[in-house]
């Protein structure tokens, strides 16, 4: 396993392995930079195929939160934290609680919040030894919400410019994962007349959706053929690769997950397809920008927090337009105004 020679390293500020006997507890905090503020991102609890796999995911997720802050034009810089675990066990509290003593031993250079497996619940744990730990119960509580909304504007930019529509009713979207955010993004996409395909590995989530919002469940693979203009990949990253980029039907991919693209040649690839792809970091910073409301010393206000969400959507319109002004993909235009 190397550090410095990972493709995903790109001059990462510190990466701290911690880890502790009594609780088990094995986690890789990567931080990225630091200079527009505190190093602010998720932590994941997941089953790594080993430990190269759990640092990879760290750099990349957490050089992602550099670029998603200043896209969002937030004090933070980018970093996050994975937990090497079977993440079909419970995790227990002792091992959260050494996860924030880790945490605490940064010195506020690192704030922690959730992410897939790890609950504002756990948080409320983590803050009981460390002050540096946001995404919690007590506060504007999950972000996922927050992020649903901020996935479902973007989702109006890309179809107000991809398709030249100002509505989403009766158009379909492919919904990959129904987690604390694809739920969410259901819910909103069916209030405004979306039909929805969705899948998910868990078939109850699925008998869910099929109930509430009259979704039409397919198999895990079926997603990426699915007929519809808008595929929302909110499961976890590496989704546009070399097996799917060439069978998308969607005009458009704009979901929730981190990641998206397994190579930024997947990115071109969409683009010369003619789909148009509303870059992760961009379109999902709802939960961020919540949990930077949270923090605000006035006191976490849901409306204020919401409608600045919502600025995605103005976000998204510019980016397009930009790339397609000068004839670039958008993930480089992002990445192009994320370097600044
Ligand atoms: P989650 O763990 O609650 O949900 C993920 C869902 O995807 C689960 O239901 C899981 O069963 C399903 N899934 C996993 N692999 C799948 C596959 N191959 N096919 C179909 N379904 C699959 O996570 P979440 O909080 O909803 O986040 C979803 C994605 O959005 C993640 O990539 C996360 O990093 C990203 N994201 C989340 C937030 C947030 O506020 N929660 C913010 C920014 C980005």
């Amino acid at each position: 396993m190397t550090v410095f020679g990972n493709a995903s390293f790109d001059h990462h500020e510190q990466v701290v392995f911690a880890a502790d006997a009594d609780s088990g507890l094995k986690a890789v905090i990567a931080i990225h930079d630091t200079r527009r503020g505190p190093a602010l991102g998720g932590c994941r609890y997941w089953s790594y195929a080993d430990d190269a796999a759990a640092l990879t995911d760290a750099l990349r997720l957490s050089r992602g939160m550099t670029s998603k802050a200043v896209m969002a034009d937030l004090p933070y810089g980018g970093g996050k934290s994975v937990v090497i675990a079977d993440a079909a066990r419970p995790k227990s509290p002792e091992l959260l609680r050494a996860l924030g003593r880790a945490v605490d031993r940064l010195a506020g250079r690192y704030i922690v919040a959730e992410d897939v497996g790890t609950s504002p619940a756990d948080m409320d744990i983590v803050r009981t030894v460390t002050p540096h730990v946001a995404g919690l119960a007590e506060g504007g509580g999950d972000p996922s919400p927050a992020t649903a909304h901020g996935v479902w504007r973007g989702i109006h930019a890309a179809v107000t410019h991809a398709l030249r529509r100002n509505s989403l009713d009766g158009l379909t979207v492919a919904v990959q994962g129904l987690g604390h955010v694809g739920l969410h993004l259901c819910r909103l996409l069916h209030g405004e007349g979306a039909r929805l395909v969705v899948t998910d590995l868990r078939p109850a989530t699925m008998e869910r959706a099929a109930d509430e919002f009259g979704a039409l469940p397919v198999a895990a693979e079926a997603i990426y053929d699915t007929d519809a203009e808008v595929f929302a990949p909110c499961a976890l990253g590496g989704v546009i690769n070399d097996g799917t980029v060439e069978r998308l039907k969607a005009r458009i991919v704009a979901g929730s997950a981190n990641n998206q693209l397994a190579e930024d040649r997947h990115g071109a690839r969409l683009a010369e397809r003619g789909i148009l792809y509303a870059p992760d970091y961009v379109i999902n910073a709802g939960g961020l920008i919540n949990i930077h409301h949270e923090r605000d010393p006035r006191g976490y206000d849901r409306e204020r927090a919401f409608a600045h969400v919502g600025r995605i959507e103005q976000t998204l319109a510019d980016l397009f337009a930009r790339a397609a002004a000068s004839g670039i993909a958008t993930h480089t235009a992002a990445d192009r105004m994320a370097a600044g």
